[in-house]
């Protein structure tokens, strides 16, 4: 039933790369399978890859372990990695997941990240994947969380692919004020603005876990974030985004 739904599903809207916008041609009963994107977007992407800083995963010349961000300055989480480079393509792909709808684009970002860091996953050897959250007010204007999405995606992926079990646990990491989109503060301001803005109620089972968002600007949200999954008993706080701004 499931299937017969998903290929009138598909007719009616069909999956379309995330870049250029083209019908991605596949047979009607493929489902939910990649390709998620179509060959000639794929081959313009720029992967982070994992020779990157040893905490942000930010490129950097090829004798320093750490970016001048993270010699700098304190980020509370202990590493992770991201998908892309934030360039014009990535840009469209996270802007049109937040803001316009495409909720698709979450399971391009998910699958890929399963795909490339499931080495990474297993060492880190993590307990769940906890998005990023939004304000309430701010989810119900959206209608959806975009980094759930992903964290959804990394979580079916890595089931598939590599047999991980990562739960998504979104009822233990809150964002208890409405804060101005960080896009329109500096720098300085951010880390003011996002202190305490996060809470966290951790059970005991979980210790190691994966912040999950979709884009990695300055660290300043998941470094809160951290700080306040650690306050609750975290012992090591991993994360992972869709892009980062390099
Ligand atoms: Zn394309
Ligand atoms: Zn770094």
């Amino acid at each position: 039933m499931r299937k017969i739904g998903s290929v009138f599903w598909q007719l009616l809207f069909p999956r379309v790369c995330p870049v250029c916008g083209e019908i991605l041609k596949k047979k009607l009963t493929e489902g939910e399978e990649p390709p998620f994107i179509c060959p000639a977007c794929y081959a313009k992407l720029q992967f982070v890859g994992e020779n990157g800083c040893m905490k942000c995963s930010r490129p950097i010349p090829e004798e320093d372990e750490y970016c001048e961000d993270c010699k700098k300055r304190k980020l509370v989480f202990d590493r992770g990695r991201s998908l892309l480079l934030h360039d014009e393509n990535a840009r469209k792909i996270l802007y049109d997941l937040k803001y316009r709808n495409c909720r698709d684009n979450a399971d391009f970002i998910g699958c890929e990240i399963a795909a490339q860091m499931g080495d990474s996953l297993r060492i880190w050897n993590v307990d769940a994947l906890i998005p990023v959250p939004l304000h309430p007010r701010r989810q119900l204007q959206r209608g959806y969380n975009q980094a759930e999405r992903i964290a959804e995606s990394i979580s079916y992926w890595g089931k598939q692919l590599y047999g991980l079990s990562l739960p998504v646990v979104c009822n233990v990491l809150f964002r208890t004020a409405y804060t101005r989109p960080q896009k329109e503060l500096g720098a300085g301001d951010r880390e003011v603005n996002l202190r305490s803005v996060f809470r966290a109620e951790l059970p005991e089972t979980l210790k190691r876990v994966v912040l999950v968002d979709d884009i990695f600007t300055s660290g300043s949200t998941l470094s809160a974030c951290a700080e306040a999954l650690k306050m609750a008993g975290a012992e090591r706080v991993f994360f992972l985004t869709g892009s980062i701004v390099p």
